[in-house]
């Protein structure tokens, strides 16, 4: 029996490295160094890839003029690029009614179907011109609502790097691999995602995200491996949901 919950315990822990806001302006000295890190422990992380920022905050940052000949490069070493909104501009209020009650400001929640597919649709058509291939998709500021799930639904994108729980679930027929803490915290169980914001970094955090990396690289699995862990058994949504209930409890997430 303790044999089996271990097994259990092993099968169903793990996390995807997901790194924010990577755009042509950003944080390039960071993501260099991320870079040498991630080759040298072979992880392949999963980068959001803003397709035509014009966020004015990561405008200030420096700008790579071959940004989509390094996207493809990060493509072909096997790392995953997932869409994380079109514009990164948030033009909506939520008033906390997006799909995960976080609140906040949004580039798509609260806007009608058409503008959303729009900016989907647009976003999707960048990645297919610089020959670069998206199954995934996070929206800026973790804010969602029926519309925009089915946008995604309609363009074929399926899998969504969010979500409460402790397992990756299907949800609408999609699937969401959760994103919990801002900060990175390896739990003894569960399968989730980060999310790295490192145009905010200063050379302490490169530090301290090095050392996660160190202690937790036997569980950092790609985005194949989490999409493989997708449960919808009765036992993983009831974790799932207590989950959702601890955590919109105790607010440990933003
Ligand atoms: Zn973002």
């Amino acid at each position: 029996m303790y044999k089996k919950i271990k097994e259990y315990i092993s099968n169903n822990t793990g996390i995807l490295i997901r790194i924010d806001d990577v755009a042509d302006n950003m944080n390039w000295s960071a993501m260099n160094k991320c870079e040498i890190l991630f080759d040298k422990y072979n992880i392949k992380p999963l980068l959001g890839v803003i397709p035509c920022n014009q966020d004015e905050e990561l405008l200030t940052h420096e700008k790579n003029k071959k940004f989509w000949t390094q996207v493809r490069n990060w493509q072909e070493k096997g790392w995953e690029i997932c869409m994380h909104g079109f514009s990164h501009v948030y033009d909506r209020e939520t008033n906390k009614k997006d799909y995960f009650s976080y609140g906040g400001r949004s580039e798509f929640c609260g806007h009608d179907y058409t503008t959303q597919e729009l900016r989907i649709k647009n976003g999707l058509r960048k990645f297919r011109k610089e020959k670069v291939n998206i199954r995934s998709f996070f929206a800026p500021n973790h804010t969602y609502d029926k519309n925009t799930f089915s946008a995604l639904k309609k363009s074929e994108i399926v899998n969504v790097i969010d979500g409460y729980g402790l397992i990756p679930y299907t949800e609408n027929n999609l699937n969401f691999v959760p994103q919990l803490f801002y900060k990175e915290i390896m739990l003894p169980f569960g399968v989730q995602s980060t999310q790295i914001h490192l145009n905010y970094w200063n050379a302490q955090d490169y530090n301290n995200f090095e050392k996660f990396i160190l202690i937790n690289l036997d569980k950092i699995i790609n985005f194949d491996q989490c999409i493989q862990k997708i449960n919808n058994s009765y036992f993983s949504k009831l974790i799932n949901y207590a989950t959702k209930t601890a955590l919109k409890s105790i607010r440990l997430f933003r």
